[in-house]
């Protein structure tokens, strides 16, 4: 039997993510946004994008000072993120409070996500790649596989979340899907002017990392952005100094489409 040809050509195109207008990123842990995908983040808020923050977890695991009572970290996580965040542009923040590292149900995550699609109304959505290969901590997989089944099923009304939100929705079409932490790019995003934002925003989590880890964070990410911006995919276009890998799907390309890791 002969080969058939893949098609060289993705249809319709990759979203046009500078088309972005409301922004919902979800992430496992409170810097997870910032850290991965801070740079186009800030881009786009720059460029007129209301942006939102769902985190998932209550980010407690990995809180340095042992003598620091639950509830002040929770407030300190909390403060961390909102300075952070007002280096990005970030509009709004909300938590679902998980046991980080701990036990929870997919069920109940995706009802929640979902109701936060629903209220939110985002033309984007951004979290991280649950098919990224080694990704050991299964926050971040639970979380990534949770937003990709919400991002095709939250128009579908019979699915209820809480009954004043499913109400008022009005099914609304989502432009695109954004994972960042992927293993299987398809864009490079230009951050050439929004890099330093992203940085200082990292700094700002001082609950999880000493100032020594934040300065190697730092030069970490970094290196990691100039390496993507050299990248010939990136190269293509102009030129830039630091880019931010991303995988920008179509909601339809997250189901019964065997292709879709090479697009
Ligand atoms: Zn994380």
């Amino acid at each position: 039997m002969p080969d058939i040809p893949l098609p060289d050509t993705v249809w319709p195109p990759t979203p046009d993510l500078m088309a972005a207008r409301r922004v919902l990123a979800v992430q496992p842990h409170y810097d997870d946004n910032d850290i991965a995908g801070g740079g186009t983040l800030a881009a786009l808020a720059e460029n007129g994008a209301e942006i939102f923050y769902l985190t998932v977890t209550d980010d407690l695991v990995g809180f340095i000072d042992q003598s620091v009572p639950q509830s002040e970290m929770e407030k300190q996580l909390q403060a961390e993120q909102r300075a952070a965040g007002r280096f990005i542009g970030v509009d709004d923040f909300y938590w679902l409070g998980y046991p980080d590292a701990g036990r929870f149900d997919h069920f109940d995550l995706r009802r929640d996500i979902i109701r936060y699609v629903r209220l939110v109304r985002p033309d984007f959505i951004f979290t991280c790649d649950p098919w990224m290969p080694y990704e050991a901590h299964f926050d971040h997989v639970r979380t990534g596989f949770a937003v990709a089944e919400a991002a095709t099923l939250f128009n579908f009304t019979r699915l209820a979340t809480e009954p004043d939100v499913d109400q008022a929705f009005e099914p609304f079409e989502l432009q695109g899907i954004v994972f960042y932490a992927s293993a299987f790019p398809n864009t490079v995003f230009d951050i050439s002017t929004t890099f330093e934002k992203k940085h200082q925003a990292v700094r700002q989590y001082a609950g999880q990392f000493t100032l020594e880890e934040l300065d190697g964070l730092v030069n970490l990410l970094d290196a990691r952005e100039r390496k993507a911006a050299a990248q010939p995919a990136a190269a293509a276009d102009e030129r830039f100094s630091h880019g931010e890998p991303l995988k920008v799907l179509s909601t339809w390309q997250l189901h019964v489409n065997p292709t879709t890791i090479h697009e």
